[in-house]
């Protein structure tokens, strides 16, 4: 990813940080802007729950670029309590505990350090509870 996208992002990866629509309330991980279910331009940009369930996952075993050093990991999709989904790394498990269906919570964790001079850029991740 580079460092311009990186920093633009930042809201929504320190806060957690969805679009919910003013119109239909259907809200959005990243924020987008026309919703998709009603057309509305206008969003209120809301705190999201950082619990959720795991609606679906897969085992990464040759990852991109920066990611490279953590293969093999899992990545997850995972519906938040109050309506938007979002795709997550599944940090700390066991690949054979991960399960659809099962409870993760949001964290907020480093997701790597970027080049020699060792920027380290933070997001979030999943965590199975
Ligand atoms: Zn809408």
């Amino acid at each position: 990813m580079s460092t311009a996208r990186y920093w633009r992002e930042i809201p929504q990866r320190y806060r957690l940080e969805s679009g919910k629509c003013k119109k239909c309330g259907k809200s959005f991980i990243p924020p987008r802007m026309v919703c998709d279910a009603c057309g509305s331009r206008e969003f209120d940009q809301v705190r999201a729950s950082d619990e959720g369930t795991l609606v679906s996952y897969t085992v990464i075993r040759v990852a991109p670029g920066e990611f490279s050093d953590e293969a093999p990991y899992a990545v997850g999709i995972i519906q938040l309590k109050d309506g938007p989904r979002l795709t997550a790394q599944i940090a700390d498990c066991d690949f054979d505990e991960l399960e659809i269906g099962k409870k993760v919570r949001i964290e907020f964790r480093k997701i790597y350090e970027q080049g020699q001079a060792g920027v380290i850029c933070y997001g979030y991740k999943g965590v199975l509870v």
